[in-house]
């Protein structure tokens, strides 16, 4: 009988240990825009990435801002393109020569770039500036990221869901070595839609699913939205904090400020229209 019943307790003990040993699988429902499921895409290992000189993103100072006023960047292209083939092409993007100028200059000048969870956190440097780049292009990864790496720089990118893989933007596993790498990604939407004339069902899914593709596929936390060609009201601000953001950027000119209405975050555009000069002078202007 005493035998029975320690085998009873031997029983009871493995079959315990085995139930909290199992995983629960978290599943996420997929996106009602797209048919997309995150689980769909299945990202191997991205490649060793080429040697070339690059220094790990700076630790922030420490010494904080207390006005909260940090200005943001905002880049679409970075690309060498002829203005008079293509003159809207042209006004989108920076040249990569001109881009790399910017970057220099702001090193050599003592700035530091910082990702918008570190501006929320406080971790920000008395001269800092935050890059964004909307719209996750190819050309982020092909020539800005070496630019960035090569001055310790952090940044954030803006991405599409239903675009990642296709032509002219990035491919998942460059998103996967710029994640890992220290550029914070930010949800730019599923579709790119209008969201002011989305449906109820939609807004949802375009906020949700997309933040949540991206928390799933690169195992991140996703803080901030960018509003899709800068279109925003209350009622999409409401979905995003409902759905647990922390703050959006809009397109609207200004200076970022960090301690008012965190969905409403203007920037700064900068592309081929701006002068090295010109962008010096932006960023002196915006004195945080
Ligand atoms: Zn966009």
């Amino acid at each position: 009988m005493k035998k029975m019943l320690l085998i009873l307790i031997a029983v009871l003990f493995l079959s315990g240990c085995q139930a909290k040993e199992t995983v629960q699988v978290e599943t996420i429902e997929s996106s009602s825009v797209s048919g997309k499921d995150p689980a769909d895409l299945k990202y191997s290992e991205p490649d060793a990435p080429v040697q070339q000189e690059e220094k790990e993103p700076e630790a922030p100072s420490g010494n904080l801002v207390p006005s909260g006023n940090i200005p943001v960047l905002m880049y679409h292209y970075i690309r060498s393109v002829d203005k008079d083939e293509d003159f809207l092409g042209y006004n989108l993007s920076t040249d990569p020569e001109l881009f790399k100028q910017e970057m220099e200059w702001l090193k050599n000048n003592g700035y530091s770039a910082i990702t918008p969870s570190m501006a929320i956190k406080g971790d920000v440097p008395e001269k800092s500036v935050i890059l964004t780049f909307d719209d996750g292009y190819s050309d982020f990864y092909d020539a800005a990221f070496p630019i960035l790496k090569s001055n310790g720089f952090r940044a954030s990118e803006a991405i599409i869901i239903d675009k990642i893989d296709h032509s002219g933007f990035m491919m998942g596993t460059q998103l996967k070595e710029i994640s890992d790498y220290g550029i914070e990604l930010m949800s730019h939407s599923m579709t790119h839609p209008n969201l002011k004339e989305s449906t109820d069902e939609r807004l949802r899914a375009e906020i949700k699913d997309s933040r949540d593709f991206l928390e799933y596929h690169y195992d991140i936390k996703v803080p901030f939205f960018v509003y899709p060609s800068g279109d925003y009201n209350e009622k999409i601000q409401g979905y995003l904090k409902e759905n647990g953001y922390s703050g959006a950027f809009t397109t609207e000119p200004g200076i970022a400020d960090f301690k008012g209405n965190l969905f409403d975050l203007k920037r700064i555009r900068i592309d081929n229209r701006n002068s090295l000069e010109d962008f010096k002078n932006k960023i002196l202007n915006s004195k945080n």
